[in-house]
């Protein structure tokens, strides 16, 4: 099964050199030179243009920053609508759009191309490892055959429903990984202010109901430590909180907290910048309080 990996970022590089080691691949990337150096480390092709690389694949896959961007792979001139072939399979790993990508698929199946929303969890650690979750949309016979793809990278993969309820499952879990930054963050900082050293706060929370994702890996391995690497885009969690809200939205729900963590959120982003990690919004909640958080 010959596949074509487009979006070669933080985490789709890891993604794509688990399935150049599974079979044919060919990558494309926007930014050419990260295509040719993954080609010639990994022994795979690197094409010219989306349409180059979607012209022999029976699976097509993209991970891209979101739905616009995808959109814009397919449409435009030497896009992938004008490679893929009828019978191929598409997977969006973006964490998308649920409304985008259902128009996707429509204009896909058109084509007798068929869809999936695969998007994942679980870091580029989880990437490299191959550990990722992933959580996918799509009709039951898409998501069987999407199933052997998956594995290359994912370990546990979740069929959630038709085509965007993957996205919308991402979206609603990374606005709870917003919602947690931004609560333990200000936890915290008005701790370590009244005296109550960091670590000792941290080993309590996570002895505790408090617990998270937050408090027992992101806070110890890069707040504490001072180590702020740089995984995933404060603007990414930014985009993906903001899908969580507009689905909320349409689904007639209530979504004041996810409001509130978007203003903040957003208002992190303009102040750090696109480049800035989703972690370093404690940077700032620091900043403005006066404290590190160390230890
Ligand atoms: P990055 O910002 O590291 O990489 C983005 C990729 O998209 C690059 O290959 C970039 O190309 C390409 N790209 C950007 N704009 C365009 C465009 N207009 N046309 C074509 N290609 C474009 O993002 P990540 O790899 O971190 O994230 C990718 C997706 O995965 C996002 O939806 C993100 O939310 C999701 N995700 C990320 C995780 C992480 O830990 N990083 C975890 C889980 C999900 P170029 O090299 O030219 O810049």
């Amino acid at each position: 099964m010959a596949v074509a990996f487009l979006g070669l970022g933080a985490i789709g590089t890891p993604m794509a050199a688990h399935l150049a080691r599974r079979g044919p691949l060919v990558v494309w990337n926007r930014t050419s030179a990260r295509a040719m150096e993954f080609a010639s480390a990994h022994g795979v092709r690197a094409a010219g243009t989306p349409r180059e690389a979607a012209a022999d694949a029976d699976v097509v896959v993209t991970c891209l920053p979101t739905s616009r961007e995808v959109e814009e792979l397919l449409d435009g001139p030497g896009g992938l609508l004008e490679g893929l072939r009828s019978g191929a399979l598409f997977l969006d790993c973006t964490s998308g759009d649920p409304a985008t990508s259902r128009r996707i698929a429509a204009g896909l199946a058109r084509r007798g191309v068929a869809f999936a929303d695969a998007p994942v969890s679980g870091g580029v650690n989880g990437a490299v490892a191959g550990t990722l979750t992933v959580m996918v949309g799509a009709e039951p016979d898409t998501f069987r055959r999407a199933l052997p793809v998956l594995q290359s990278f994912g370990k546990r993969i979740e069929h959630v429903g038709p085509v965007g309820a993957g996205h919308a499952v991402k979206a609603v879990n990374n606005a709870l990984l917003a919602v947690n930054l931004l609560a333990v963050g200000q936890g915290l900082a008005a701790l370590v202010k009244a005296g109550v050293p960091a670590r000792t706060a941290v080993d309590v929370f996570n002895a505790s109901s408090g617990r998270s994702f937050v408090t027992e890996v992101l806070v110890p391995e890069r707040v504490l430590s001072g180590a702020w690497p740089r995984t995933f885009r404060l603007a990414l969690l930014d985009k993906d909180v903001g899908i969580a809200r507009g689905f909320a939205r349409e689904a007639g729900v209530d979504a004041s907290v996810l409001d509130l963590a978007g203003t903040l959120l957003s208002s992190a982003r303009a102040a750090l910048g696109e480049d800035a990690d989703h972690v370093e919004v404690i940077r700032l909640i620091e900043q403005e309080a006066g404290v590190e958080i160390r230890g």
